[in-house]
């Protein structure tokens, strides 16, 4: 299992892009997003494309990291930090992929500022590049790293609407 923590989102800059985290994730494998933020219009939007585009992804706000990481590896889950000033992925992956193979895993990205403890309490720091760009890019870029593509294997039961792949226009087909 892979569950993401979006840290330190404030309300009026950042929905926009901690919807995007939260619709990649689900997208490409996770199971759900853990928000410090309590901003519920970015739950709202996310849920709403769970209800029509199925599977079970799920968000959870007002989350305190410390808390939820320390959690995480009390259950024995494994916590990886993604920051550009971390290890570069393609030297770890190797490892990490062996430890996903039988640990949960955590993933963090964050907004502006992160805070230092963050990086002590994470397992790993992993770096996609030592430059930095984006949140997004870099969790997008990390989940399929870690499953190796399988994350496109993936089916969304449930929801409402489901995509027929087209050459060329647009299928969407409403499920019975
Ligand atoms: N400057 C901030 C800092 O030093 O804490 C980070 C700002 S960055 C726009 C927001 C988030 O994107 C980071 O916290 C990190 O999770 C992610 N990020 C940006 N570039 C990255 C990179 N090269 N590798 C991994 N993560 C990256």
């Amino acid at each position: 299992e892979i569950v993401v923590l979006r840290l330190g989102h404030r309300p009026e800059r950042d929905a926009r892009v901690t919807t995007h985290v939260g619709l990649t994730a689900r997208a490409l494998g996770a199971s759900g997003m853990l928000l410090t933020s309590s901003d519920k219009s970015v739950a709202g939007s996310i849920e709403g494309v769970v209800k029509s585009w199925g599977g079970d992804f799920w968000v959870k706000t007002g989350v305190s990291y410390r808390s939820a990481i320390k959690k995480w590896k009390e259950a024995g889950g494994v916590v990886v930090h993604l920051t550009m000033y971390g290890i570069n992925m393609p030297e770890r992956i190797g490892k990490l992929r062996e430890e996903y193979r039988v640990k949960d895993i955590m993933v963090v990205v964050g907004a502006e500022k992160v805070p230092g403890d963050v990086y002590g309490l994470a397992d790993y720091n992993i770096a996609v590049g030592n430059q930095p760009h984006s949140e997004i890019a870099a969790l997008a870029l990390f989940l399929d790293w870690l499953q190796d593509g399988k994350e496109f294997e993936r089916a969304f039961e449930g929801g409402e609407l489901m995509i027929m792949p087209s050459e060329h226009g647009k299928s969407v087909v409403r499920k019975q």
